[in-house]
Formats: structure tokens, sequence, C-alpha cells
């Protein structure tokens, strides 16, 4: 039988897997992954999976970002979802905070997915015992193994699905899912001696398909940072720039730690505040703060406050004193996450203000600090507005720096992960659009390449290369 089916494997975001398995007679089958194509893809509009023909037993989910979670809504409602709880926890966050805001067209659906999302009878969350995650075996003829991946994304998962298959010799199926992964995060490291000892179990267990992300084959002359190196980056600039603004999503939590901790270490021996622009940026931290902090210092961010939008309110100080926090900010200095929307604009022009008006004696610095596809008006990911937004600025004469560094792994680390796997049966590449580059790369054994499956099966069947 076909174990292993992928939809939309052929575009960045909104891949969809399939594992089957086969228990006492009958298919059952896994999905991992129902997120939203990302603008810019080749799939206009998303496919529509068969539900009621191919029916699925569970859904997992490898992380938050919503091209892995955003179709989440439109999964039958009997149908369990598993996740990290972070991950969950943090998408509870998103949904409350779209479903309450009137910039949002269609609040009541982030209301209901909130309430889905918190309904402990459909979401089943991975239990970590102190050594590993605990096995999901609750599923017929599957056994899951999660296991932690670093990611822009925090609480990311590969998955290790062994599926029952009495065809075969061994009687299973072994599919080792990435998900979204790198090499060059805080945690990125440790992937290739987690494949060693937690998958392939120092050679005594055999993977026989893997599927992998491939999103930066098409990016590889992208030059790529460690968080560590972009946080050294940053300090500089920080040491330069007392006023800075920043550009960075809200879930991303590692430069978000980088970025924090340059802002202390240019502050040092005092602090600097990290100013956010909503109660929903200021609770994903505290979050993170909660979880990923009780691990590693770094995680840790507790001079939060969230911006003013009204900037005359006023702030007592621990002497009595009256400041506007446009005074305070002023004052101390400060680095401020914003959108780079035009009703976050007026947060900059308060210092170019105060600048021409000698209040203040530098311009502030505005960091971009996402990928530059967004910005890149010959990309089908182009945002115009964001665009607009940071030449403005500079016509200000405000500093615009861009400093980012990828979610994804390198071509190096994917092949990296590839002969560390060392499939058996099939490689399938997805979340790319570049899956020729797989073949071309000078990294991957051969032996490996000659496995190499289309980055989307929904067409045709395909049938296994070993023999039973
Ligand atoms: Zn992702």
């Amino acid at each position: 039988m076909q174990h292993v089916k992928i939809y939309q494997g052929n575009q960045i975001g909104g891949c969809v897997t399939i594992i089957s398995a086969m228990h006492e007679g009958q298919i059952h089958r896994i999905m991992i992954d129902y997120g939203s194509s990302l603008p810019g893809s080749d799939n206009k509009k998303d496919f529509e999976y068969p539900w009621e023909d191919e029916p699925v037993d569970a859904v997992f989910f490898t992380h938050y970002h919503g091209d892995h979670v955003g179709r989440l809504m439109e999964i039958p409602p009997e149908v369990p979802l598993y996740m990290g709880s972070v991950a969950r926890d943090a998408m509870i966050n998103i949904q409350d905070s779209l479903g309450s805001s009137d910039r949002v067209p269609d609040c009541e659906l982030h209301q209901r997915e909130a309430e889905v999302l918190r309904d402990d009878n459909r979401v089943r969350t991975f239990n970590w015992n102190g050594t590993y995650y605990d096995h999901v075996e609750d599923i017929p003829g599957f056994v899951i193994e999660p296991y932690s991946v670093d990611h822009s994304a925090y609480d990311a998962y590969m998955f290790l699905v062994e599926a029952e298959d009495p065809d075969r010799k061994s009687g299973r199926y072994i599919t080792v899912h990435t998900g979204d992964f790198r090499g060059h995060g805080r945690r990125g490291h440790k992937m290739i001696g987690l494949i060693d000892s937690y998958i392939r179990r120092f050679r005594k267990r055999y993977v026989d398909a893997l599927v992998i992300e491939g999103t930066m084959m098409s990016r590889s002359k992208e030059k790529v940072m460690t968080e560590p190196q972009m946080q050294m980056k940053a300090a500089r600039l920080f040491h330069k720039y007392r006023y800075a603004f920043l550009i960075c999503s809200s879930t991303n939590v590692d430069s978000l730690a980088s970025f924090y901790k340059a802002a202390q270490d240019a502050a040092f021996p005092s602090y600097r505040n990290l100013y956010v622009y909503n109660r929903y940026f200021k609770k994903q931290l505290e979050l993170f703060t909660a979880t990923a902090g009780s691990f590693a210092d770094v995680y840790k961010f507790e001079h939060v406050v969230e911006l003013d939008s009204n900037r005359n309110i006023e702030h007592t100080s621990a002497s009595g004193q009256k400041y506007t926090q446009q005074q305070l900010m002023e004052i101390f200095g400060f680095l401020a996450v914003i959108k780079p929307v035009d009703y976050h604009e007026k947060y900059i022009d308060a210092f170019v203000e105060a600048y021409k008006s000698k209040k203040i004696k530098q311009m502030p610095v505005l960091i971009f600090s996402m990928w530059d596809g967004y910005l890149d008006p010959k990309h089908p990911a182009f945002q115009k507005e964001w665009y607009d937004f940071i030449k403005r600025q500079e016509e200000k004469g405000v500093k615009i720096e861009y400093l980012h560094t990828s979610g994804h792994a390198t071509p190096k680390m994917l092949a990296d992960v590839i002969n560390a796997v060392a499939p058996t049966d099939a490689l399938y590449p997805m979340h790319t659009d570049a899956f020729e580059e797989f073949k071309k790369s000078p990294y991957i054994k051969e032996q490996y390449k000659d496995l190499i499956q289309p980055p989307d099966q929904s067409g045709s069947a395909r049938s296994s290369n070993t023999k039973i």
C-alpha cells in the first residue's frame, strides 16, 4: 500500500501530508498539518481534502504558523487535533486577539477557533516526561513519536510515525516528517544527535520514508547567520542607537530574544524597555517567558511595556514625578516593536519631531527583521504597504537596517538531516518551490537522491520500492 501522500508539497506553505496504516483489515489515516497557502504561491485556491472518502483518525500539527494550522476550522469536528501545549496557548492568544479586533473582518470565526482550541476533548497536547515526549499510541494502527525541533516558531515538532502494514516483513512502515526546522537557531545543533540517538537508535532502527521541508532550496544564495550572530550585530546597533524600532513577528521567539538581549547588553548596567504594540504581543512574550524561559534565560522577557496609543497618558515615577511614555522613551532609550502599517507610523513620527525640535540628539533606527522577499517588488509575496512604509521612513531620515535570519534549514543542513535519517524506501521533499534542487545537491548522498518522489502525490499512487 502507499503509506505517504502529499498535497501541495510543491509550494512553500500549505503542504498537507497523509500517512496510512492497515489495522485489522481497515485503512486508518493521520494528517500532518492543514494550513493555508501563503500569498504568492501557485495554488490560488487551496485544495479540498476528501474528508468523507478518505477520513482521517487525527490531525497532527507541527507548529503554529498559519501555513501549517490555517485551515483548522475546516477539519470535521469529530477529528481530534494533536499539537504542542505551548503552540496551543500561542494559537489561543492569536485567535483571541483576532476575535476581539475591530480591524479584523470575521471576528466570530476567530472566536470560534479559540473555543475549539480550548476544548480538551478535541485538542490533545504532547506530554514531556522529563526525557522525551510520550509516544502517542491511541490511534488504531499508529505509534507517533513527537520530537522538538528548532524553528522560528517556538514549540515546533518533527514526527516519527510507525504505521502498521501486515504485508511487510517488519509489520510496519516508518516515516519521519521533519516539519519546518533549521540548524542555525539556538537549539538547532542538537538535531543530528537527536536523529542518531532517538530516531535511528544508533542504527538499530531503520526509517522507510523521510518527508522533509525544502524552503531554502530556492534561496540557497541567501546568507544565513546564526541567532547568536544576529544578536551580536543587533547589540552593535543598539550601542549606536538609543531609539530603535523593530519589525519582527510576534511569534518568532528566538529573534525577539536576540533583539531583547542585545538591547539589554547595550543598556548594561541599566536596562532598556521593550515596547510592544498591543496587549496580545505582551501576552505572547509572557507565555514564552513562562515556558521557554524556564529552560533558558535567553527567553526571559522581563521589561516589556505596551505602547500607549494615546501619547498624553501620564505615568507616575517612583519619586512621584509624572511623565508621558514619550518622555520616558526619550530619556531612557528603547526598543519598540511596531507593524509596518500607517496606524503605527505615529510612534516613529514622534521621534522624528523630537529630533527636529532638538529634544533628542539622534534620529531613530528602524530594523526590518522579516524575510526580504516581502519587500521585493518582483516577488509574488511582495507587500506593497510594507515597502511604502519603509520608503517613507527612509525619506524622513530614519536609518533603516535589515537584520534577519531564516527559520528554515540551509541546503547543507537539509542534506545532513537526509544523510542522518538514511531513508531506505522514499524521500519526499515538500514545502519547496525548488524540488529539482534536491537532485542537484552536492551534499545529499546519491543513494538517497534515487529515492526522491515528486512533491505532490495527490494525483497518482506510487508503489513501494522495497520488495516485501
Ligand atoms: Zn513555519
